[in-house]
This record gives C-alpha cells, structure tokens and sequence, in this order.
C-alpha cells in the first residue's frame, strides 16, 4: 500500500536525520542542547538510549565509548523534560553516575493517558506495535482493531502476530484463517508463530531484527512466551518492572528497553501492554482505519455520520465490497464504546 510505503520511507529519512545529529553531536557541533553541565569532571559527551526511567534518574545504555553496552545509572539536568525508555540521549559520565545533558527529538511517541487522564509519552522512537492475537483466547476482530486504530493514531506501523499455531483445534482455526487472510488484504502483515514449537520465528526474527518494537494484545495470548522465546533475558527483569508506591501518588510503573538476540528492541511493560482509545476524536479513528481512506470526505452531506444515509461512501464502498462489513460494525463500536466511556 502506498500510504504504508511512504510512511516507512519517511521514517527511514527522519532516522537518518536523527544519526546524522548523533553525528554532529559527538563532534561537539550543535543540537538541541537543553543545558549542558559546567562542572570540569565530567567525561565527554556520549549518545546513549534510555532504557528506563525512575522519575528523577534514568538508566541509559552508552551507544559508543568505552563504556559502550554498558548501562549507567544517570541524573539528568533539572531544566531537560522528562525523558522515556527508548529516547537518545547525549550524556556524560561522572564515575559512579552519569548526568544526561541533552535528548535527541523523538521520531515516534507512544501516548497513554495518565491516572489523571492526562495524555503523557511512556515510550520513544518506537517503530512498530506487535498485536499478538491466537485461536484461544478467543481473537475478535473488534479487539485487533482498537490496537489497529491505536497504532494507526499514534502513526506507529502495526503487525499482527498469530501465536499458537501448534494448536489444530479446526473450530477456531476456520474464522482464524478468516481474520488472517481479511487483514491481510486490507494490506497489513501478518506473522503465523508458535511460542511452543518455535514455528515460524525465523520470519519473526528477521522481521523484527532492525527495528524497536512493543508487543500489545489481550491476556493470555502469549505475549510473553514470545517475549521469552527471542530474549530470555527479559523475563528476569520484567518482574522487577513495578518500582512501587511514591509518596502520594499511584505505583509507577516504569517501561524498559531489552535487546532481543538476533537483533532488535523491545520495549515492554505491563502498562504498554494495554491501550485506551477515549482520548481519541473521532476523525483520529476514523481515519486510522486504513481501508477506509479511500472513500473518506466523499459523503454527499459533509456531516455524514456513515450510518444510513443517502450517498454515504463508506456504505457504498460496502456494497461494492470494497471495505469489510466487520471493519464497519468495529468503527461504529469504537465510537459508541468512546461515547459511554465520555459519559
Ligand atoms: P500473555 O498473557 O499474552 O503474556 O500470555 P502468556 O505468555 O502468559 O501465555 C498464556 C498461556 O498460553 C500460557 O499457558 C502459555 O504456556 C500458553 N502459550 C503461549 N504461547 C503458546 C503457543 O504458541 N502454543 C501453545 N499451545 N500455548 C502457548
Ligand atoms: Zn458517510
């Protein structure tokens, strides 16, 4: 699809825009420095990735340098805005600490409300939204496209992987197939795997070897029998992901950033698992409904809310078979279900 193809395109130019800034950066030229630190002790300048972040400290991996691989714990400029797992950093070392003195702009955001409903980013320079479905639990085509919608809305390239394929119960597997082959043609990938047998991460590894990824979909779906297959070191750590209560507020949750084996990046939480779409208008959905692009502001009343009215495009393109009914009954769920949660 050519919307997708220019997207990838326009990612790979604004990465290279970011390394030619690392570039620059390590030769000591300008970039967005928010306040670099006066005290002489300091080591040189170093870019490095968080790959977690306590609220006042975070854990950055050093990019290059001798400490190259290494993860130091870093205090970060007061006047810096708050940095997430995945950002690029320049930072300096000050044995035993670092300090971060200036982030690298994001290319991508993963957006969450908070406790208060606020919208903040919990993770950057992510490049694409695993949604893990499987023939038990039961996978709905409503549930993969409110994940759908949330990548499509936060302009992060969704795929879909199916897990349990070592399962051969018949039942499930004929409206499986079903869901497969539907969003397969809409355009999006679609990866068959089995966390049990292994089958078919060899296509999963290369898919995911260049790229940062976080995996999304319903409990029990297997996120983290894959997680565990392509990196078994980061199971250890995701159970110490929760760093408790802080005075008067809720449990904070931090993300962290792990390196799969064969290449490529996870960033994962129990927080990132889940998505809201109540801060969504409805233009962001409707749009984020890929197939649906082609006929969208074609209606014959500007207001048309595509539910029965004369001339409405989308219920055309329906007719002619163009857009998927199932597609249609989960936008109109979507805004329904947005409606009740407003109220
Ligand atoms: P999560 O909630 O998405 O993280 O799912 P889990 O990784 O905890 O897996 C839920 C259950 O499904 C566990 O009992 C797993 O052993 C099982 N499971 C995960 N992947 C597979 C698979 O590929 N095949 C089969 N048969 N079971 C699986
Ligand atoms: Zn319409």
């Amino acid at each position: 699809m050519s919307k997708r193809k220019l997207s990838n395109l326009q990612k790979s130019r604004i990465r290279a825009v970011q390394e030619q800034r690392m570039e620059r950066a390590k030769d000591g030229n300008s970039i967005t420095i928010h306040k670099i630190d006066n005290v002489d002790d300091l080591g040189p300048e170093i870019s490095g990735t968080v790959v977690s972040n306590f609220g006042t400290q975070v854990d950055v991996e050093a990019n290059d340098g001798d400490l190259n691989g290494k993860i130091i714990r870093c205090h970060m400029r007061s006047n810096l805005d708050p940095l997430v797992t995945g950002d690029k950093v320049i930072w300096r070392f000050a044995e035993p600490y670092g300090v971060v003195v200036a982030q690298i702009d994001r290319y991508s955001e993963l957006i969450r409300p908070d406790a208060y409903g606020k919208l903040r980013p919990v993770a950057a320079n992510v490049d694409v939204i695993a949604i893990v479905f499987s023939p038990k639990p039961t996978a709905f085509s409503n549930l993969i496209d409110r994940y759908l919608v949330a990548a499509e809305a936060q302009n992060i390239q969704p795929v879909l992987i199916l897990n349990k394929t070592d399962l051969d119960t018949e039942n499930e597997f004929s409206s499986i197939n079903q869901l497969v082959h539907d969003y397969k043609s809409i355009g999006y990938d679609v990866l068959s795997v089995s966390a049990k047998t292994a089958d078919g991460f060899e296509s999963l590894k290369d898919y995911l070897c260049n790229k940062t990824a976080v995996f999304v979909g319903q409990s029990g779906v297997g996120k983290s029998s894959l997680i565990n297959r392509l990196q078994p070191q980061a199971n250890a750590v995701v159970g110490s992901l929760s760093i408790g209560k802080e005075k008067g507020t809720h449990t904070t949750t931090v993300s962290r950033l792990f390196h799969f084996a064969h290449g490529g990046i996870l960033i994962d939480s129990p927080g990132i698992r889940e998505f809201s779409l109540t801060h969504l208008t409805q233009e962001q959905v409707i749009n984020s409904f890929i197939d649906f692009r082609p006929y969208l502001g074609r209606c014959k009343f500007r207001d048309c809310l595509h539910k029965s009215e004369p001339g409405c495009s989308l219920l055309d393109a329906i007719s002619q078979k163009k857009i998927l009914q199932s597609r249609f009954d989960n936008y109109h769920q979507i805004i329904m279900s947005q409606e009740s949660e407003r109220r």
